[in-house]
């Protein structure tokens, strides 16, 4: 997908202790922005600051932007998804932080935490913040973009699941045992 035209993606050696097998991600790659396919006139999001994350996990965030979020940013806004401020790239740690229980998903590069999406367009721009979304329009957008990620996603978190995920949306592709156990609140 790094040959797509606006695609910047650099392939990356993960900076985690390779001797922790949880913590190893398949084809890592540093994310500094990805093209909105189908757009005439070449638009690009960038992440800010570029995640490490897996290629496949890549590719998730890329379809997703394609079939949900710059058509919503578009219905909601009529701007164009411009930027995402991320974060919760690769780090080898446990869930939430925790000393014990099971491995995050960001060890092996499978997931991404969304703190604010940048829309624009011409000389507008409007930022809406997860944590605190302003007025009536970046509510119903940010509905629709959480309910969109459950679709796209294996897990959506965002605020009002947990303490844990009160000022972001985290996404992650963590294969669970059954479609129908795919986790998303
Ligand atoms: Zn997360």
């Amino acid at each position: 997908m790094a040959s797509i035209p606006g695609n910047r993606l650099e392939s990356a050696v993960s900076n985690v202790s390779k001797a922790d097998p949880a913590c190893r991600v398949d084809e890592p790659v540093r994310l500094h922005a990805l093209a909105i396919r189908g757009s005439a006139s070449g638009q690009t999001v960038t992440f800010e600051p570029a995640p490490l994350i897996s290629c496949a996990m890549a590719s998730a965030v890329a379809d997703w932007l394609d079939t949900s979020i710059q058509p919503l940013a578009r219905g909601y806004f009529n701007l164009s998804l411009a930027a995402m401020r991320v974060g919760g790239g690769q780090e080898c740690r446990r869930r939430n932080g925790a000393s014990t229980g099971p491995i995050s998903e960001h060890a092996s590069g499978q997931a991404l935490d969304i703190f604010a999406f940048k829309l624009a367009e011409g000389g507008t721009s409007e930022t809406v913040l997860v944590e605190k979304p302003s007025g009536l329009v970046q509510n119903r957008f940010l509905d629709a973009v959480r309910q969109s990620a459950c679709g796209a996603f294996m897990t959506a978190l965002g605020p009002g699941s947990d303490a844990a995920h009160a000022n972001h949306l985290h996404v992650d592709i963590q294969t669970r045992r059954s479609r129908t156990s795919r986790f998303c609140q």
